[in-house]
């Protein structure tokens, strides 16, 4: 059996190849395997799985996925770390064939060398959002999936509407998916112990809720609500919408004194296509 990345060999990699971990990439490393393997068991991967990772750094969760599924992509945007990737897990044992690390951005991804099944990721935080939105988008095969958040963020990302945490995130990813909160991880799994929380977030997709065209308006209608959260929504969508903004809003059979956080994507979607006619 092979085994996982312990926090010794974590630091002796890091140290090696010369990485101090900077809070710009967000990089905390899980110096855990117990971790490791419960993200895996929660996300429920298969061994028919072509599972994509973002921001694998060392390949504590990289191991961990190879355990079960039988591909992995990793997108790392650190080139040190991208590169010392394939010999970590050849090290451990696994043959590297079933993993193709892409050293870039992975908010710029726009294709993938083979089609993703499942995400499992420890999300860079700084960018998790944003980078969780456009692997919803760009990926359809992504069926389901699994990603450690700061604890704030997961808590805006399951939010429902009325509750102080609800906002665009919370509304934009249930465009695609379904997400609910699948526990908390110790801050003492990580290294460098960061000084916020984390917390997993599951998906599971479904239909997407539109067209494109659709979308492209209600995000904008969305973005435009939470702007100015405080606001009633006659007032918050005039700013982009200028005099169409309160007869849509009637047409669409809401009420334009709301505020947007009382409203559902299907509120949204309604006063888009009113917006659009
Ligand atoms: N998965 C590893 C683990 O659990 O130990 C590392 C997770 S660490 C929180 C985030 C990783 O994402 C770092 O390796 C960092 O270099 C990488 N990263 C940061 N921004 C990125 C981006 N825009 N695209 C791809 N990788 C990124």
């Amino acid at each position: 059996m092979t085994t996982l990345l312990g926090a010794a060999e974590i630091r002796e990699i890091a140290a090696r190849i010369g990485v101090n971990p900077t809070k710009k990439l967000g990089q905390n490393f899980v110096v855990d395997a117990n971790t490791c393997r419960r993200i895996v068991k929660v996300a429920d991967v298969q061994s028919d799985d072509v599972a994509l990772e973002i921001g694998p750094g060392l390949g504590s969760l990289t191991l961990a996925l190879l355990e079960i599924a039988n591909s992995v992509i990793a997108i790392e945007i650190d080139p040190r770390l991208a590169v010392e990737l394939p010999l970590t897990v050849q090290a451990h044992g696994f043959e590297v064939e079933r993993l193709t690390v892409l050293n870039e951005d992975a908010l710029t991804t726009q294709s993938l060398p083979a089609e993703p099944t499942i995400l499992v990721a420890n999300l860079p935080y700084n960018v998790s959002v944003p980078v969780l939105l456009h692997f919803l988008e760009k990926f359809p095969t992504i069926r389901s999936g699994v990603v450690m958040v700061q604890s704030e963020v997961a808590d805006r990302l399951v939010a429902r509407p009325g509750s102080k945490t609800y906002g665009s995130p919370s509304v934009k990813a249930t465009w695609w998916a379904d997400l609910s909160g699948a526990g908390n991880v110790a801050r003492q799994v990580f290294w460098p112990i960061p000084n916020v929380d984390s917390s997993l977030v599951r998906f599971i997709r479904h239909h997407a809720a539109g067209s494109e065209s659709e979308r492209l308006i209600t995000f904008t209608v969305i973005d435009a609500a939470f702007a100015q959260r405080r606001k009633m929504l006659r007032s918050a969508l005039s700013q982009v919408f200028s005099g169409a903004a309160e007869d849509a809003i009637v047409k669409a059979g809401i009420d334009p004194t709301a505020r947007g956080e009382t409203l559902l994507l299907r509120d949204f979607i309604a006063i888009a296509n009113t917006l659009e006619q």
